[in-house]
């Protein structure tokens, strides 16, 4: 069978991936998005959105990211369900695998694939892997009401987390591992304001128990110290909520450098990469603002960026 070319791949659908086809499509130079696992990326895991500009009254994250594909595909953009599992940027055209099994060609290659939650890397939250531990609110969330839960982290995400979860359950304890809340004023007002949630500054969980899914965690107050003190608290589902990891494993192994956090170094103000016809955009090339107005403003220069690159070679 004869391998399928694309002139302009996007490998991700957030919303870098899908403001790059709304560019894209709209200068001609056909561009095919590759889902990846989780379509519509991060902000479909999110409650509303407040801070995009354009939605007065917020908006929900599923909502954004439906509409954000339709006007993709208004102007051609083709989504495709599928996951980029190995690329090779050694040849021209680029040659891609696609769920480990199909191989396409590409003249230019968008890397628009965003971040995942991070995990403490404590044996337990593998142990209890969908049986009360979660990294995601809005999706599990559901589960919880009139339960008793606890959000890791101290950000914004911890923030609206618990926000959330204390819409549902009877109690949200937030465990923190410093003494105060990293997140923005609006949002760690909002929690400290909020009777349901319990902060435990100076906080770390080293562990989780229970027979029957997740019925507590086991915490070390004032870890290292000589305040150091051991104690638990029951709970019935415990969420991450600790930051995340850019999703570049795959594109590293093609030659793409990254920092060593694994965030894409791109030529700023420019989305280009060490390798010349590769993009990046969105959150797996930003390690500062990580927001998704900006994520779509840098999927719009990668699109203009890629334009200007297949016509500079004859490609377009
Ligand atoms: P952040 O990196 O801002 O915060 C991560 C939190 O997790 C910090 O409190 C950090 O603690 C804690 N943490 C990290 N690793 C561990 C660990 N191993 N054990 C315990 N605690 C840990 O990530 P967020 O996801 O909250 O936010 C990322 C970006 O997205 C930010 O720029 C944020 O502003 C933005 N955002 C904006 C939203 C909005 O505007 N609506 C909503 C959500 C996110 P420590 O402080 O000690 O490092």
């Amino acid at each position: 069978m004869a391998t399928e070319h694309i002139k302009t791949l996007i490998i991700g659908s957030g919303p870098a991936g899908y403001t790059a086809g709304i560019y894209a499509s709209r200068s001609g130079i056909s561009p095919v998005i590759y889902e990846g696992l989780q379509p519509g990326g991060q902000l479909t895991t999110t409650t509303d959105i407040d801070n995009f500009p354009g939605y007065p009254e917020g908006i929900n994250g599923f909502e954004m990211m439906a509409q954000l594909r339709q006007q993709a595909e208004r102007f051609g953009t083709e989504v495709r369900s599928g996951y980029v599992t190995a690329a090779d940027f050694g040849t021209r055209p680029f040659r891609l695998t696609i769920d480990g099994a199909t191989e396409v060609t590409a003249d230019a290659v968008i890397v628009a694939t965003g971040a995942s939650a991070k995990y403490l890397g404590l044996p337990d939250e593998q142990k209890y892997a969908g049986q009360g531990v979660s990294a995601c609110a809005t999706c599990d969330g559901f589960f919880y009401r009139k339960k008793t839960v606890a959000v890791v982290g101290g950000g914004d995400t911890a923030c609206e987390e618990a926000s959330y979860l204390a819409n549902l359950a009877n109690k949200v304890y937030m465990i923190v591992r410093k003494d105060y809340l990293r997140a923005t004023e609006a949002m760690r007002k909002r929690v400290e304001e909020n009777p349901k949630i319990e902060i435990l500054f100076n906080t770390n969980t080293v562990g989780l128990f229970g027979d029957n899914g997740v019925e507590g965690a086991h915490l070390v107050r004032h870890r290292g110290t000589d305040r150091e003190e051991a104690f638990d608290i029951a709970i019935d589902g415990f969420f991450l909520a600790i930051g995340h990891k850019p999703n570049t494993d795959v594109v590293a192994a093609a030659g793409v450098v990254t920092d060593e956090a694994g965030y894409i170094r791109v030529d700023d103000p420019h989305t280009t990469t060490n390798i010349e016809g590769v993009f990046a955009a969105g959150d797996c090339a930003d390690p500062n603002y990580r927001q998704a107005i900006n994520a779509a403003a840098m999927g719009c220069r990668a699109a203009i960026d890629a334009d200007h690159y297949l016509a500079a070679h004859n490609l377009k």
